[in-house]
């Protein structure tokens, strides 16, 4: 049977390596590895994953290569997403890499991905490049290094955080090794990897936990015990719902248990601008202004907002007012 390494870059814990919304980049990652692995059901191949199943641990590169190798993978591919600056930003694209010593094993390999990616998931093609990136930088097995897309574009961020892109990430990795691996089905049940259109159900969702801490129990409801804690901003994967009274409890995929949802707070994928919505307004008044935007115009609230804005010292005069009222009327007003 033909054995695949995949792998998750990085761990749920790694610092740095999210998205400016805060999805670790592990966690789209996993994603994507999920549904390769979806796609490929019915093929003779078994997989051999080489980071952290949980994402809690940031596995070394070098147990991720020895792992590999030790097993006598038929090809390894690294599942990743790329960052410029962590900030929104213009970046865009998806590339495939080979290490600087590649053998004709590795571009094939990585051709065979790479002519589909760009294609399935609607974003720019950056090409095949050379890199020596740790995990790939052997010359025993084929190996690539995949990243699908700015985890901090404004351009690629709704792409990648949602089905349609993920499944397009995952097809043309599936695509590709069966491809390469010259891979044919075993069974009749299962259906081909679709060149289009989203197949893979899914209940998933992600939530950024939303309190300091937060318990995980063993089932849906307070009676059961706690099996571990998990963190403010930290996001998770909830892939069953239930009940228990009043409260909404949420499945960890990670299998490690049940989290109160109230607790939590749904992300989607639409990019929540840093900046005040432009009010229908066009009297002189602040105050006015930002109520036509629902937004509390106290005194204490106009401070907060002209620090963020870099207005300083504000006690609300007319000069500092105007200031505000321009801002706002620019679609420059950060929110605070
Ligand atoms: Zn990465």
């Amino acid at each position: 049977m033909i054995k695949i390494g995949l792998d998750a870059g990085h761990g749920l814990r790694t610092a740095g390596k999210q998205t400016p919304t805060g999805i670790k980049e592990w966690t789209l990652n996993d994603i994507v590895r999920d549904k390769v692995v979806y796609y490929l059901k019915g093929y003779d191949v078994s997989f051999v994953f080489t980071d952290n199943d949980e994402g809690n641990t940031d596995e070394s590169l070098g147990s991720r290569v020895k792992k590999y190798i030790d097993v006598g993978v038929d090809v390894f591919v690294s599942i990743h997403h790329n960052a410029l600056s962590g900030k929104w930003n213009q970046a865009t694209g998806v590339e495939v890499f080979v290490d600087r010593n590649c053998t004709a094993e590795d571009m094939k390999l990585a051709e065979a991905i790479y002519k589909n990616l760009p294609a399935y998931t609607g974003l720019k093609g950056r090409g095949i490049k050379k890199e020596n990136w740790y995990v790939i930088n052997q010359n025993k097995i084929p190996a690539v290094l995949c990243e699908g897309g700015f985890m901090d574009s404004s351009i690629d961020y709704p792409v990648i955080t949602s089905e349609k892109g993920q499944d397009g990430y995952a097809r043309a990795i599936a695509q590709g090794l069966i491809e390469y691996l010259g891979l044919k089905k075993t069974t009749e049940t299962n259906t081909q990897v679709p060149s289009s259109n989203a197949q893979v159900p899914s209940v998933n969702y992600l939530v950024k936990i939303n309190t300091k801490e937060l318990n995980v129990r063993a089932g849906a409801g307070t009676n059961y015990d706690v099996t571990t804690r998990v963190k403010q901003n930290e996001v998770y994967t909830i892939v069953e719902e239930k009940m228990n009274g009043t409260t909404k409890w949420g499945k960890l995929k990670s299998g490690s248990g049940w989290i109160s949802l109230a607790y939590t707070v749904k992300i989607n994928n639409t990019i929540e601008s840093e900046y005040y919505p432009i009010p229908n307004y066009s009297g002189t008044s602040i105050v006015e202004a930002l109520k036509t935007i629902g937004i509390n115009s106290s005194k204490e609230n106009r401070r907060k907002i002209a620090v963020k804005n870099g207005v300083y010292n504000y006690t609300g005069t007319a000069v500092q007012n105007n200031r505000l009222l321009s801002k706002l009327k620019a679609g420059k007003m950060k929110k605070i």
